[in-house]
């Protein structure tokens, strides 16, 4: 009872932290985006810890970022390319949303100032190596290892504080291997696949990224998008999408990296699967098994006797066992207290129900027509057995009641007896009757109808 009263108050106490949260995020958004009364904002900011996740996506691991319902990170990558890139932060700024950047070594090498804004921005800053190219999946690992952290050197180059650059890597064509992966979580830097795309690095309109968009995220309901800032095409889709993401009821979150000063965001094991029960679907939420801790590790002293009680003062057991009990003259265990059968009184045992009168089974003589069975044709009988049916027909002293088979024969046997027109078969004939062949006779018996 303690418990259960102590979960739910943890429960409203996290409903009243999670409602004051997101009054606080909308109070920010109306400051933050002066002049932009339909921004769709920045809904809150998750803290990851890339050793504890160092994979996520669910196009490509079993993990994915710790989001709700309808939460939508964006991440763009390959950039910054200095007119495209520069819309895209545009139209971010006016929305006031937050998103992450995998950037290539060599594009921050030739675009310094890209690197710098988005920083300013406030974006998050992931690497997508040096030169990206699309052999991560074959490469020697010292090739691997290089394009990392060229990637990362020449972003770095472009800061002031490099310490600002997330460990978050975004493997170029998300050509993935095993040595990469595990080369990059033993940096502590988390792999970012994605869970859909609008196929913007294609030869498509921006309308159609835009469709590609939404349609997948309607499907999945949310999730990491992979997009690119380096494209025209989705800088001109951008703002329709995030127009429509907000009109959708879509939110948007920023990821961040752990680090000393900013503890992970507490989650559940179950939040980086893509599927958690939802908020909205009954189920059973229990509190967690809390870990014990023990004040004295000494074993317990094993029970005497005496703390077997019983009501009567008896031991519920024997000390021998039963077998012996039972064979060696030792004394079987007395009985056990607890309530034994009841035995029913003779009494009840006595009473009988009354015999139905005869009158209950009388039947009318109009209605013995629905019992009649049409005589079947003599070659019919003839066909199956020419010799039992007769003598079976014989017996009831009628061709009214004619064998069709052996379960009429029985009705037959029944109703005349019951009303005395007919005396009762001989033993020899209900023999006959019940040792008659059924199916041949029946399928005689249809051919002929
Ligand atoms: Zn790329």
């Amino acid at each position: 009872m303690i418990g259960k009263a102590g979960f739910w108050t943890r429960s409203s106490t996290v409903l009243c932290l999670g409602l004051f949260s997101g009054l606080a995020a909308q109070s920010a958004l109306a400051a933050d985006c002066p002049g932009h009364p339909d921004a769709i904002g920045t809904e809150r900011t998750i803290v990851v810890d890339p050793r504890e996740h160092p994979r996520i996506g669910t196009m490509q691991y079993p993990e994915t970022l710790p989001l709700r319902d309808h939460e939508v990170v964006l991440t763009f990558d390959d950039g910054p390319l200095p007119r495209n890139s520069d819309q895209v932060l545009q139209t971010l700024a006016d929305n006031c949303v937050k998103a992450t950047f995998f950037l290539i070594g060599e594009q921050a090498r030739a675009n310094p100032e890209g690197v710098r804004k988005l920083v300013a921005a406030g974006h998050t800053i992931g690497t997508h190596s040096q030169t990206h190219p699309l052999t991560f999946h074959k490469m020697p690992i010292e090739q691997v290892e290089k394009q990392i952290n060229d990637g990362i050197a020449s972003v770095s180059a472009a800061l002031s504080d490099p310490t600002v650059i997330a460990p978050f890597f975004r493997i170029p064509g998300l050509l993935r291997a095993d040595g990469v992966e595990e080369y990059l979580a033993a940096q502590g830097i988390q792999v970012w696949s994605a869970d859909f795309l609008a196929d913007d690095w294609h030869r498509i309109s921006s309308a159609r990224v835009y469709d590609l968009a939404m349609k997948r995220l309607d499907a999945m309901g949310k999730g990491i998008l992979l997009l690119h800032d380096i494209q025209a095409r989705t800088a001109a889709a951008l703002p329709r999408i995030l127009h429509e993401m907000k009109a959708r009821g879509y939110k948007i979150v920023q990821v961040v990296p752990a680090t000393l000063q900013q503890p992970a965001t507490p989650t559940d094991p179950q939040d980086w699967k893509f599927n958690p029960p939802s908020e909205s679907v009954p189920i059973a939420r229990w509190p967690k098994v809390p870990n014990f801790v023990y004040a004295e590790t000494d074993t317990l002293a094993a029970p005497a006797l005496s703390d077997f009680d019983s009501p009567d003062g008896k031991l519920l057991l024997s000390p021998e066992p039963l077998s012996r009990a039972r064979h060696g003259g030792v004394p079987l265990p007395a009985e056990p207290p607890w309530p034994r059968a009841m035995e029913l009184p003779l009494q009840t045992a006595s009473v009988t129900l009354p015999v139905p009168a005869e009158s209950l089974f009388a039947m009318p003589e109009d209605a013995h027509a629905a019992f009649r069975v049409t005589p079947a044709p003599r070659v019919a009988v003839a066909d199956a057995d020419e010799d039992k049916p007769k003598r079976a027909s014989r017996g009831r002293g009628s061709s009214k009641y004619a064998e069709r088979g052996r379960s009429r024969a029985r009705i037959a046997h029944v109703a005349p007896a019951r009303h005395g027109l007919h005396a009762a078969p001989s033993a020899k004939s209900a023999v006959h009757a019940a040792a008659a062949p059924r199916r041949p006779v029946r399928v005689a018996a249809l051919k002929k109808r």
